[in-house]
């Protein structure tokens, strides 16, 4: 009853907030920069002078900040177009994490690369894709889960202090109570340890969720998009993996209860995508090591068409195929992007090391940096994302033991919304969780249940494992779109984004990548005389531009 009470008054803010922030929609940054004068045209916005037009052949320049699945599938995207068009453009990919696969050439990608592309858990999930975070259903899930952790947490604080006077085990070491996911860790995110740029991302972020999630009632319709994009995603995939054996279908999807599990065979349906209902005997003998969990019979959705492949290990391929084409990959953090002044839109981005380059174009795509790089430029409004905090758990063995297939696991699985794959021969990779703690440097004293839960699954269905304990687990920070649909467009005239994908950047992101390239493409090439309503993929399928839009968030 007494956390209940503590728990209110410490979230009581977030409401006043929200209420401050809903009544000044136009609240900018106190440092906010000023362009020069823009024209609108349509949903785009257009520069007075166009920077070029059909014709010109002077070199262009276009840096891409961040060098995760967003920056590297608009690279590999616009390299294409420009081939098209023989204009001559110089493409710049800035990626300041020394791990990264743009930095490590000549090395295998690992899980010391921080950037959720490295760790996330390698399901190209259409046929979940509807599940959109921003509707009331969710947020009071967030709520629930986190009066939960704070509970379980304080038990367990008892529990290390007097051992013998409560004997009752927590909610982190028993299977019988399906493990919270979400946690709301508010003053960390507003609170005093909080820079004003990331107080500001927060309240942002909250102000677009919740008219999302309460005020709006298409939560259904941004699911549907959300699949269409997916399966958009999937097909370029496959188009781009073609004589490749680096990836599996289907997925084991597995319920607590029938009726859950029928709901989620139907909605799957509804949604389009292919799925089937099969028996616990069946659910084993796909996948063995399910049998050891303690929790039986659990009822299993089988979608057959979702897939699993290394999304870190496809993005370094993407960057060796796009730098033999002379994309350049530059390793140097960026710390700001200023507009320049002059008659054509040009931008500088400056460099943790002092030195700067300046660029024509500039795409941010720097996963949950976008926020405060776009706020350093007054710009935040447009840019509303904001980290949430997972775990990805990589465990390894000592040689393949499947001598058929090569690998540990023979069928991808979710249990309790805790994702296992196969990322390679001797390695599986177990992540889930979804905290809200800020941003990453001042989240670490932050304390969570999500590890120890991992390690008590990881134990049970892997025991096999050589590294199944608690120091292994990493934790990771999806960029989150507070409608849940990625910001994939134009900001300003030579200004574009591309992120915001949450937790399906690798059932997304080649898709969106693709349409952030169309957007340049139109914008470097002079423009159409009517702007395009629609990004087109190679699959015939479409979807209008306005719905990605950084400019949505400004209605
Ligand atoms: C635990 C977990 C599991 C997930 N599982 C799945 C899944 O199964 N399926 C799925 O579809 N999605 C999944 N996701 C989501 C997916 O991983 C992300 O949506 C996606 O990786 C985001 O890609 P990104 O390129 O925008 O960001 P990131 O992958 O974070 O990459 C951003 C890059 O930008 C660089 N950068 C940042 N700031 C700067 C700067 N100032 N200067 C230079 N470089 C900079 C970073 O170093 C980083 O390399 C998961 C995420 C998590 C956390």
């Amino acid at each position: 009853m007494k956390e209940g009470v503590a728990f209110l008054l410490t979230h009581l803010p977030i409401c006043m907030i929200y209420l401050f922030m809903s009544q000044q929609p136009n609240k900018q940054f106190p440092f906010s920069f000023q362009f020069p004068q823009w024209r609108r045209s349509g949903s785009l916005q257009v520069a007075n002078t166009n920077i070029t037009s059909h014709g010109d052949t002077s070199t262009l320049r276009v840096g891409i900040i961040g060098g995760g699945i967003a920056g590297v599938s608009v690279a590999h995207a616009l390299v294409g177009k420009f081939l098209r068009d023989k204009r001559k453009c110089d493409i710049v990919v800035i990626e300041g994490d020394p791990y990264a696969c743009s930095n490590s050439f000549n090395k295998p990608v690992t899980n010391q690369w921080k950037a959720a592309t490295a760790r996330n858990a390698n399901s190209m999930v259409p046929a979940a894709a509807m599940h959109v975070f921003s509707e009331k259903s969710a947020l009071w899930n967030v709520l629930r889960d986190t009066l939960v952790e704070f509970y379980e947490l304080k038990r367990e604080q008892l529990q290390s202090l007097w051992p013998s006077s409560t004997q009752k085990i927590t909610r982190s070491e028993q299977f019988a109570i399906a493990p919270p996911y979400f946690a709301l860790h508010l003053w960390k995110c507003i609170g005093s340890t909080a820079s004003s740029a990331e107080r500001w991302s927060f309240i942002t972020f909250m102000k677009h969720y919740l008219r999302a999630s309460l005020w709006r009632n298409d939560a259904h319709e941004r699911g549907k998009q959300l699949v269409a994009l997916a399966a958009a995603n999937r097909n370029l995939f496959l188009q781009y993996s073609q004589n490749s054996t680096t990836f599996s279908r289907g997925f084991l999807s597995l319920h607590r209860t029938a009726d859950s599990a029928k709901q989620a065979l139907d909605e799957i349906h509804e949604f389009g995508e292919s799925a089937e209902m099969i028996s616990w005997e069946r659910t084993i003998q796909l996948e063995p090591r399910l049998g050891r969990l303690p929790i039986q019979p659990l009822f299993t959705v089988h979608r057959t068409n979702d897939i699993i492949a290394n999304c870190g290990a496809f993005v370094k391929s993407l960057v060796n195929k796009c730098e033999k084409t002379g994309v350049l990959f530059r390793n140097a953090t960026v710390k700001g992007v200023i507009a320049l002044d002059g008659p054509k839109p040009k931008y500088r981005v400056t460099f943790e090391d002092g030195s700067s380059d300046d660029f024509d174009v500039v795409v941010l795509a720097a996963g949950i940096r976008n926020a405060l790089l776009a706020a350093g430029m007054g710009l935040g409004d447009y840019v509303p994302i904001y980290p949430l905090r997972g775990y990805s758990f990589t465990l390894n063995f000592e040689s393949p033991v499947n001598e058929e297939k090569k690998i540990h696991m023979n069928k991808p699985f979710s249990v309790d919304s805790i994702y296992c794959s196969s990322i390679s021969p001797t390695s599986t990779r177990m992540a889930g969780f979804g905290e809200f703690v800020g941003y990453p440097e001042k989240a670490g004293d932050v304390p969570s249940l999500g590890p120890k839960i991992l390690t008590r699954y990881s134990q049970v269905l892997f025991p096999d494992a050589t590294n199944a304990t608690i120091a292994k687990i990493l934790p990771c920070f999806r960029p989150m779109s507070p409608d849940d649909m990625p910001l994939a467009g134009e900001i300003r005239p030579g200004l574009f984004v591309h992120g915001g994908h949450g937790t399906l950047g690798w059932t997304l992101g080649l898709a969106t990548g693709e349409c952030v390239a169309q957007a340049m493409a139109d914008y470097i090439n002079g423009g159409q005389d009517t702007p395009a309503m629609y990004f087109e993929f190679p699959d015939g399928s479409k979807i209008q531009r306005s719905i990605l839009s950084p400019n949505r968030f400004l209605n």
